[in-house]
């Protein structure tokens, strides 16, 4: 089934061999990922503390599995991204050391909000624009059912042909 560019399907589904991203059904790979959701209310917790959220997020998150294709070109944008993910997470703690070794040193509060401002607005876009254009994401998984967004609508007509 399908929602517009959303594709809906059982918490345990196969897709057809076609690539996700652009629709070809040349040189495919396929691949098995496990997707997790939880409601975004859960979020709120956060402002409780981080604990509090991961009990939330562990008792209310849905599980879905889904198999799927991906070109070549796809394939290899969808690891890139992974590793980009990797490296800047790497950066991230890397560059949270070297405040902590400066807090210690002076006591600028000032310069440390802005390099944590500037933190945050990097991972937020490294997020936005390199990773999530290249991965599948879900929507919402319920029950019997999984919405997953990021899905090329090209490989959407061919996997379930729109309903009139
Ligand atoms: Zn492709």
């Amino acid at each position: 089934m399908r929602d517009g560019n959303v594709l809906i399907a059982p918490p345990l589904a196969a897709l057809g061999p076609v690539c996700l991203k652009c629709g070809t059904d040349q040189a495919l790979q396929s691949r098995t990922q496990v997707f997790y959701w939880h409601p975004p209310w859960i979020y709120a917790l956060l402002l409780l503390r981080v604990l509090p959220y991961i009990i939330g997020a562990l008792v209310t998150r849905k599980k879905a599995t889904l198999t799927y294709s991906l070109c070549e070109t796809h394939f290899s944008a969808m690891r890139r991204a992974k590793w980009f993910g990797l490296l800047s997470i790497l950066a991230i703690i890397a560059g949270s050391v070297a405040l902590g070794v400066q807090r210690a040193t002076a006591n600028d509060v000032g310069t440390m909000l802005v390099v944590l401002l500037a933190m945050l607005v990097a991972i937020v876009a490294i997020a936005r624009l390199w990773i999530a254009p290249t991965q599948i994401q879900t929507r919402k998984i319920i029950k019997l059912q999984a919405e997953f967004t990021g899905i090329a609508p090209e490989a959407l007509d061919r996997l379930v042909p729109e309903q009139l």
